[in-house]
């Protein structure tokens, strides 16, 4: 699958587009801070390469990207071989099941999915070092759409504080995927809310349990949630182009 997937990038020259898009990318985040004074440094770009073969991800890696998110373990698990040499961060920011847990954790840095505390309990028990802990946001789901994952958000307080008792976790944050609306300003009050939320859990001072980080904004608002206090963005198409 991957082999002649890997052709097809390169035909098209991907390595040239790769570098041109994520300095637009970079471009447009920091435009959107500068609205908001904020520092660029201060959001964290996050390439989201889910269906994307291991050779474009090293050419975004080649152009200066460091952290890589994924939907899927299994299909992280099926490229990650051929980009062990590099050095990046790679982010779980799909639903994941408690059954998959164990390579979860093995192949992932940051887990942005927590949503339930049987899945963080999971998380906990297969640590491979009661010493190691790992870094998770609390998925929210903002919407109350029925058929999404995420934590309702009257509940999120009280998961943040039942996780603060697990010792190989971190919650450092939250995270939501808001609904898809065609524009992104009227994606404004979701992200808003995300904050505001965050907010609220951090004057609580849970042990152990930090609300700097928002993963908030993709390819189509992105900028409206750096606006709105984002630290991290996970973006795919604007840099890799549209998934087929
Ligand atoms: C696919 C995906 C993204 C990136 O979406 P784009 O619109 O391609 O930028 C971000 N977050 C999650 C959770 C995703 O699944």
């Amino acid at each position: 699958m991957v082999e002649w997937l890997t052709a097809g990038w390169r035909a098209k020259g991907m390595a040239h587009d790769l570098a041109e898009n994520i300095a637009k990318v970079r471009e447009r985040i920091s435009a959107a801070c500068r609205r908001a004074g904020r520092q660029p440094e201060d959001v964290k770009l996050i390439a989201i390469s889910k269906t994307v073969p291991p050779e474009p991800i090293r050419q975004a890696y080649e152009a200066g990207l460091r952290d890589f998110g994924e939907n899927r373990v299994q299909e992280a698990a099926a490229k990650r071989p051929a980009l062990s040499d590099l050095t990046a961060t790679w982010h779980l920011v799909g639903h994941l099941q408690s059954n998959k847990a164990k390579p979860a954790r093995d192949l992932f840095h940051w887990i942005h999915s927590v949503d339930s505390l049987h899945l963080a309990e999971r998380l906990d028990k297969v640590a491979a070092c009661r010493g190691d802990r790992l870094p998770v946001l609390l998925e929210v789901n903002l919407g109350e759409e029925a058929a999404k994952s995420g934590v309702a958000q009257d509940e999120v307080s009280h998961l943040a504080e039942a996780l603060s008792r697990l010792e190989t976790l971190e919650v450092r944050g939250l995270m939501v995927i808001p609904p898809f609306l065609e524009n992104p300003e009227q994606v404004r009050p979701y992200f808003r809310r995300l904050r505001e939320l965050a907010d609220e859990i951090a004057a609580r001072n849970f042990p152990g349990v930090s609300m700097q980080e928002l993963s908030m904004g993709m390819s189509h608002d992105f900028e409206v949630a750096i606006e709105e206090g984002a630290t991290m963005v996970r973006i795919g198409t604007a840099i890799f182009g549209p998934r087929g």
